[in-house]
């Protein structure tokens, strides 16, 4: 089978994957047991670190169906993926949201779980969302000052309205409920003490994410990026923090909880300065159906048109993911003179 790449500067050579697949490993033994989908590219918030306020969203019939999606998890559950995170865009705007995740939860994953800007749910969605079968949910957060927020976020929205989210999101059980915050120098570096403290108020789990070449914007640069090690610093000279082991060796996050035994767990996710690429277990797929083997490929596999070719079957399904995994880059080169982004920013690969 040959593989459609986009990006012809970039075309691979054929397929080496013929006959049965039964899991996916790539080039560098890493086997696949996470998959990131994302819903959609749409979203109601212009993050400055993620979108340019005058992105262009794909069209409804370019984005996969509910039906397409569960067909590649059904498959890709078969070779091996075990836990499956929703995002985007933003994955709340997704129209048919709790069926969705009522059919992929049927499948019977250890784990199903989203990441949402927390400003559309209410607590009867979320009620509605664990009822069809989700298991745990992931807010972003990035600051509690509400005219900073704005700017940050291009949005309306209050920091308030996404605590309203993650209260309610504890109270019907979603378990853990976590915060994700992105530290962009200029913008919220002053907060990360602030946020940690979320954690301990709220008894949450907060993570303060570096921040990564991946805008659309193109705005990303070293002078803007604080160190997982700043971050870590800055907190523990506040609130002296105790490391954990992480949740799995291939999880992105450092963890660690508080030393004077206050709830909540605070983590750092250093992608920039500490590299986790040689214990990584994903593989994402884009709402417009592409297969990006990792967050900073610049080839994507088009499975799309593979899926709705006529009489394709769920066997050339698997082959296909097998060689877009083969594919799968050794890490990223972001410190390299020659590094190029991916033109997909965040919002379009589904962070
Ligand atoms: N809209 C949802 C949200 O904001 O949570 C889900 C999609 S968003 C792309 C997923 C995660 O990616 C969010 O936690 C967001 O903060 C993070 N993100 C987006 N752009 C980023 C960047 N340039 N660097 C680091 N994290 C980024
Ligand atoms: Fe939307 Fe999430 Fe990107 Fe912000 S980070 S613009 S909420 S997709």
């Amino acid at each position: 089978m040959r593989l459609h790449v986009l990006h012809p500067d970039r075309r691979l050579p054929a397929n080496p994957v013929d006959g049965p697949v039964h899991e996916l490993r790539d080039a560098y033994g890493r086997v696949i047991r996470d998959l990131r989908v994302s819903l959609t590219d749409r979203c109601n918030f212009r993050c400055v670190y993620c979108m340019e306020p005058d992105v262009v969203f794909k069209r409804k019939m370019e984005l996969l169906t509910d039906f397409e999606i569960i067909r590649v998890v059904r498959i890709c559950q078969s070779l091996g993926v075990r836990r499956v995170r929703l995002t985007g865009g933003e994955p709340t705007v997704h129209p048919t949201l709790p069926e969705l995740i009522g059919d992929l939860a049927a499948l019977g994953l250890e784990d199903l779980s989203m990441t949402s800007n927390g400003s559309l749910v209410s607590e009867a969605d979320l009620v509605a969302l664990r009822d069809a079968g989700l298991r745990r949910i992931t807010f972003s957060l990035d600051s509690l000052e509400q005219e900073r927020f704005a700017r940050l976020t291009r949005s309306t929205t209050t920091p308030e309205r996404v605590l309203m989210s993650v209260r309610a999101a504890k109270r019907v059980g979603l378990d853990p409920v976590r915060i994700n915050a992105v530290i962009v120098r200029g913008f919220n570096e002053d907060e990360v003490v602030d946020l940690a403290a979320l954690a301990r108020d709220l008894d949450a789990d907060v993570r303060l994410i570096e921040y990564m070449p991946l805008d659309s914007g193109h705005r990303w640069s070293q002078d803007k990026l604080v160190s997982a090690d700043e971050i870590i610093d800055r907190v523990s000279s506040v609130f002296p923090l105790v490391p954990v082991e992480r949740e799995r060796s291939s999880s992105p996050a450092a963890r660690f909880r508080f030393a004077d035994g206050a709830p909540g767990m605070f983590g750092v996710i250093a992608s920039v300065t500490r590299p986790f690429c040689g214990a990584c277990s994903r593989l994402r797929l884009s709402a417009d159906g592409m297969v990006i083997p990792c967050l900073f490929s610049t080839s994507e596999y088009d499975l799309r048109s593979l899926i709705r070719a006529p009489a394709t079957t769920d066997e050339q399904i698997a082959q296909f993911l097998a060689a877009a995994t083969l594919r799968k880059q050794a890490g990223h080169a972001i410190h390299d003179a020659n590094y190029r982004q991916p033109d997909r920013p965040m919002s379009a690969i589904g962070g």
